[in-house]
């Protein structure tokens, strides 16, 4: 007999959420399932604001899939998806047939084209991306004191645009970290200077005003300069803005673009259409010309009401086991009656390793109370991927600060 093949792209949030959901229900199934992904290994892109100020190891922040993922039930392969087509899917190294396909490949930095950012700005979307900024922080620290003379692009000034939560968590982590930096490389703290640059006229625009306000008092008391309109380019040593009132340019030889996301380009080169490389899914979640495709996380546009889901690790987890219990119906010659819905648990925005701002169940938290839900929310994901062992290895536990 004929086996039906499954095929998951990406082991991110949704991706590795489906197929962890099939694993535990596997008995049920008769069915060869695949994951694909460029890495071998998972990581929560929720905490590569930390990778990359190097307040959390990459070591940790890797699961490797083949220890978590039972290969006599899900078999993982390694390559990067390059295109899609009706019912084959085609990678760097093979080409892989299906008659049921995820796609979850996630997200990618959206620069909008705006002059000078793809040349001169880091971005944040993967832990190779982490590692570079990283890097080039240590560095700037750790040359300072002997360059100063010497090298003109020597500055301790980081220009993150974009304030969402990537931009605001990178930030209030650079900024809480870079105090520690400075006093091991024998620097004046006060030479460090971080600018937010704000697009819309508070930070983190998902939130009420009162939180919005709250985290916006947080990131001044950690010295991080707010500075609010558009970035229209970005120079080697500065990014311009605009405002109502005028262009002025901020000054810094590092800048970190985290002002918006797209979905995957490989679906761009696909047989589908796609908006900001994203595809449109039906309340199924499957793409409507192509019942046997399902498209989960970042690259999905899906509404409820007609309310377009804004992009999150947790709306990706939940689509992911909704898609895993639907495979399940569908090889059991069940159609998929209920819809997807998604259930809005609450968010929280780490601002440092100690303090947060955020809501659970619809009651506002700030403070260490929200650092507190921020590790229940990254370790609770662990605990459903990886179990208690991993919880243990790669949890978050430090909440409170030493004052
Ligand atoms: C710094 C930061 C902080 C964030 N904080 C929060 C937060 O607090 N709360 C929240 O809800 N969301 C947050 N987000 C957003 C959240 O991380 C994303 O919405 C979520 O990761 C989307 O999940 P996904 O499964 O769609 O994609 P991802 O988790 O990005 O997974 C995509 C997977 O596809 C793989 N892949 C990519 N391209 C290819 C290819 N061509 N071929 C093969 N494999 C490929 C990747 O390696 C990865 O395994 C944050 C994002 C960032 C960057």
């Amino acid at each position: 007999m004929n086996r039906v093949k499954i095929l998951i792209l990406g082991g991110g949030y949704g991706g590795l959420k489906c197929a962890i959901t099939l694993q535990k229900n596997i008995s049920k199934i008769n069915a060869d399932i695949t994951l694909i992904s460029k890495h071998d290994y998972h990581y929560q892109s929720t905490l590569l604001h930390k990778v990359a100020v190097g307040t959390y190891s990459a070591r940790k922040a890797r699961i490797y899939f083949r220890k978590i993922l039972d290969e006599n039930k899900i078999k993982f392969i390694k390559d990067k998806i390059v295109r899609i087509e009706q019912s084959r899917v085609i990678g760097k190294f093979d080409e892989y047939n299906f008659d049921y396909l995820v796609i979850a490949l996630g997200f990618k930095p959206n620069t909008f084209s705006i002059k000078g950012v793809d040349e001169f700005a880091y971005t944040l979307y993967s832990v190779n991306s982490a590692l570079k900024i990283r890097k080039h922080i240590e560095d700037k620290f750790k040359d300072f004191k002997f360059n100063k003379n010497i090298d003109s692009n020597n500055d301790l000034a980081f220009n993150v645009c974009g304030s969402g939560f990537t931009g605001v968590e990178f930030a209030a982590e650079l900024a809480s970290q870079s105090k520690e930096l400075a006093k091991i490389c024998g620097i004046n703290e006060n030479l460090v200077a971080i600018n937010l640059i704000s697009k819309s006229a508070q930070v983190l625009p998902m939130f009420d005003m009162k939180l919005r306000l709250k985290a916006e008092e947080k990131l001044k008391k950690l010295g991080i300069n707010l500075i609010y309109g558009s970035v229209v380019e970005c120079k080697k040593d500065s990014v311009v803005v605009k405002n109502e009132d005028s262009i002025f340019e901020v000054k810094a030889h590092t800048t970190i673009w985290t002002a918006g996301v797209k979905g995957n380009e490989a679906l761009d080169n696909s047989i589908f259409e796609t908006k900001g490389s994203r595809i449109k899914v039906n309340e199924f979640l499957q793409i409507s010309e192509y019942g046997n495709i399902f498209v989960l996380g970042d690259c999905a546009i899906a509404a409820q009401r007609d309310i377009i889901h804004a992009p999150t690790a947790q709306l990706a987890n939940q689509m992911g086991e909704y898609c895993a219990y639907s495979l399940i119906d569908l090889l059991d010659n069940k159609p998929i009656t209920k819809a997807f819905k998604f259930i809005h648990r609450g968010t929280v925005c780490s601002i440092g390793h100690t303090d947060g701002v955020g809501f659970i169940f619809n009651i506002n938290v700030a403070g260490e109370i929200a650092a507190f839900f921020k590790n229940i929310i990254e370790n609770r994901w662990i605990l459903s991927i990886g179990g208690i062992i991993n919880v243990l290895k790669k949890g978050q536990f430090r909440f409170r600060s030493s004052s």
